[in-house]
């Protein structure tokens, strides 16, 4: 995309940030020590504070913008318990014998994310609806994850086409466990529970250097030193500073958020979530009885412009509408890692993350409850993952931007020809 289109986008704010007003009274003291310190405050820093505080830790956050102001402020806000890009075959190849209990525990946060969720646009159920699939392959699909625990079902067309508001999808699954929320509502409830527990969250608070001393971990601050007796990185594809290290392990690429004024589909109760199985996946979320909330992946030297066109030539196409110009356009980073699965980066006293691969709400509470407990010494569940040593640098970028525009152009051709 044109780099002045998207960094444009990138500072623009999302929906949900319109709505709902920022929280600056949390720009609180620095304490002179905490048992924790947790840099960044989105679901997955904030996850791992909850932890770190029912296991009686004293705990602090430090956040270099606002609460949510990352990725989980600013994300389309789709509550998914499997991962991107993975099939039941290829994530079983990935993680062996692990991969159900993997996906049982994704399952139980992403059930637990939708019921903590202030009620507000909060949706239960997610389809996948598969384009241009032959027949009985949502079935075959279905199987497959069901055999790993995955609480999915096949559809009727008819079904989805209730369920979704369109005719473009002839097979389909529904996963009963998954669903959409309001993300920074989310956000803002799990910050305000870290609150009342006692922690201490610390906005416009950037955490410039994390260094190991003998006795404890010395966390330099704009602010001034923290000493921490563990810390928690949780900048994820927002890292900056102390958490580069946690974010060289991803490849960057930004995703594009619209939201459209169409009554005519929204107005429909039942509109269900929906994510297809497109490389260059078209998704679409309704937000109350007027909105439409969609998107796609930004390509380099595209205009915003033409992100609008490309989002209202899909919603003709789905809906059969000629929607108007966005009403809200805005863009954010997503984490890329070669496998698809997040990084793990572990010493002894520090522990960090990184690689949503776009799929991140579920995963990131996940990751930040568990890789706490780690970080604490609990036995808790062992996750699966492997550490992120390598720099993939801008390669992956270039070959998902690649995939997408290819995906695109045979898109555009198949329309053409019929
Ligand atoms: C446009 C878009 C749409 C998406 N849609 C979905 C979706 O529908 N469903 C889904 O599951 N996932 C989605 N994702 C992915 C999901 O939003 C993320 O995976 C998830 O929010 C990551 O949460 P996090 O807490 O790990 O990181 P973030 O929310 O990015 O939080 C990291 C925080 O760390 C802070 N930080 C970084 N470095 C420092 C430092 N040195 N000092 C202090 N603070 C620091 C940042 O300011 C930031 O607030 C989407 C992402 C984007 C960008």
């Amino acid at each position: 995309m044109h780099n002045q289109a998207l960094s444009e986008m990138l500072m623009a704010p999302s929906c949900w940030q319109t709505q709902l007003s920022c929280r600056t009274a949390h720009a609180g003291h620095l304490p002179f020590e905490s048992d924790v310190v947790i840099v960044g405050a989105g679901i997955g820093g904030l996850a791992a504070a909850l932890r770190a505080l029912e296991s009686g830790y004293s705990v602090t956050v430090l956040e270099a913008g606002e609460v949510g102001c990352g990725a989980s402020g600013r994300n389309s806000g789709f509550v998914v318990p499997i991962p991107s890009r993975h099939s039941p075959a290829s994530l079983q190849h990935l993680l062996g014998e692990n991969t159900a209990p993997f996906l049982a525990a994704l399952s139980d946060a992403a059930q637990t994310v939708i019921e903590y969720a202030p009620s507000d646009l909060t949706v239960k159920g997610w389809v996948q609806p598969m384009a241009g699939a032959a027949r009985g392959a949502a079935d075959e699909l279905a199987k497959n994850w069901v055999r790993l625990g995955a609480k999915v079902e096949p559809m009727e067309p008819q079904e989805l086409e209730n369920a979704l508001g369109t005719t473009e999808y002839a097979e389909g699954l529904l996963f009963s466990d998954a669903g959409a929320i309001n993300p920074l509502a989310f956000v803002y409830r799990l910050a305000d529970t870290v609150n009342r527990k006692g922690g201490h969250i610390i906005e416009r608070c950037s955490a410039v250097d994390v260094r190991p001393q003998a006795r404890w971990v010395a966390v330099q601050t704009q602010r001034g030193e923290i000493r921490a007796g563990r810390v928690f990185i949780a900048g994820n594809a927002y890292g900056s500073a102390a958490s580069r290290k946690t974010r060289r392990a991803i490849s960057p690429l930004a995703l594009t958020l619209a939201t459209f004024a169409i009554p005519q589909v929204c107005h429909a109760e039942q509109l269900l979530p929906f994510s297809d199985n497109r490389k260059d996946m078209w998704f679409a979320r309704r937000l109350g009885p007027v909105k439409l909330l969609t998107g796609c992946l930004a390509l380099p030297l595209q205009r915003s412009a033409k992100c609008s066109a490309l989002l209202q030539d899909r919603i003709k196409r789905l809906y059969g509408i000629v929607a108007q110009a966005p009403e809200q356009q805005w863009a954010g980073w997503v984490g890329l890692t070669p496998d698809g699965m997040p990084k793990i980066h572990h010493d002894e006293r520090i522990i960090g993350w990184s690689g949503c691969n776009g799929r991140g709400i579920a995963l990131s509470m996940l990751m930040g409850q568990t890789l706490m407990d780690r970080l604490c010494g609990i036995n808790g569940l062992r996750l699966p993952l492997s550490s992120g040593t390598f720099r993939t640098g801008n390669a992956l970028t270039w070959l998902a931007q690649m995939v997408i525009a290819l995906d695109r152009r045979k898109q555009r051709r198949t329309v053409l020809a019929s």
